[in-house]
């Protein structure tokens, strides 16, 4: 028998924003090995499979990344039909191309399954439309949070005009706010975070790039959340000023 992994996105929380291809993958798996966002509802799609937790949170130490690619690898090469479930989608900081790579080298067929990732999931809960017509042209994903101490090129981000979705960013709101206050974004730039996004336990924060680092902390704000920067995160009745009289602006440049 061929050995296969499938790397497949669980989706933000919500079992019913798996794909159908995820839940066919669940369906076909022996083991599956679950990461600690992954909404443990969702393994009623796979009764029958061994499930190894490989997750970081819940006060156990993190798996090794080197240990769950050969975990992965010896369930492959025994022949058995492996499922990597990962919160969201698999390749949105998600390891999904690191842990692809390392198994082909070595002969494994591996197959993609794509999940619906926090950050949109969380705005849309939240009817934040990250690319309104007429407000934002363009989102960017980016994680506050780096391996290896690289910085983001702020500047750039603050005056590009996308609205920025920040994953990781909880235990850096104070370096997100300076950093974007420095770049030269406007200070009352509308800010949205969303806690456990899909999930019924979903709350959201609505402030602005000023306030968002104390707003964040009178609401207790915990991590897994996704932050939305940007002209689209407004309430909805200023946005539908903002769209509105910008969409006359825009009418001349898109037309
Ligand atoms: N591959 C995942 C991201 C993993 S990185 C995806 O595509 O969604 C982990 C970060 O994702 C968290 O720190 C948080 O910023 C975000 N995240 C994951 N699940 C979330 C949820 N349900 N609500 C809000 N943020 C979430």
């Amino acid at each position: 028998m061929n050995a296969k992994v499938w790397l497949v996105g669980a989706g933000p929380g919500d079992p019913e924003l798996l794909t159908l291809k995820a839940v066919r993958a669940l369906k076909e798996a022996d083991v599956v090995l679950i990461d600690d966002l992954v909404n443990g509802a969702i393994l009623e799609h796979c009764p029958e499979a061994r499930i190894v937790a490989v997750g970081k949170r819940g006060g156990c130490r993190s798996t090794p990344q080197a240990f769950i690619h050969r975990l992965m690898l010896r369930y492959a090469r025994q022949g058995k039909c492996v499922v990597r479930l990962k919160g969201g989608d698999p390749c949105i900081f998600g390891r999904g191309g690191e842990e692809a790579q390392w198994l082909r080298e070595r002969g494994v067929e591996v197959e993609l399954v794509n999940g619906i990732t926090a950050g949109l999931a969380g705005a849309t809960q939240c009817d934040i439309p990250l690319t309104l017509r007429g407000v934002a042209r363009g989102v960017t994903l980016v994680t506050a949070h780096t391996q290896d101490g690289s910085s983001l090129n702020w500047q750039a981000l603050a005056q590009g005009g996308t609205t920025l979705v920040i994953y990781m960013g909880v235990a850096k709101l104070s370096e997100i706010r300076e950093q974007l206050l420095a770049g030269g974004m406007a200070a009352d730039t509308p800010v949205a975070m969303i806690e456990n996004a899909s999930l019924p336990h979903q709350r959201e924060c609505r402030s602005d790039l000023t306030g968002m680092e104390e707003d964040a902390y009178a609401f207790e704000l915990k991590s897994p959340a996704i932050l939305v920067i940007g002209a689209v995160a407004a309430r909805e009745e200023n946005l539908k000023i903002a769209a509105f009289g910008s969409s006359y602006r825009l009418n001349a440049e898109f037309v």
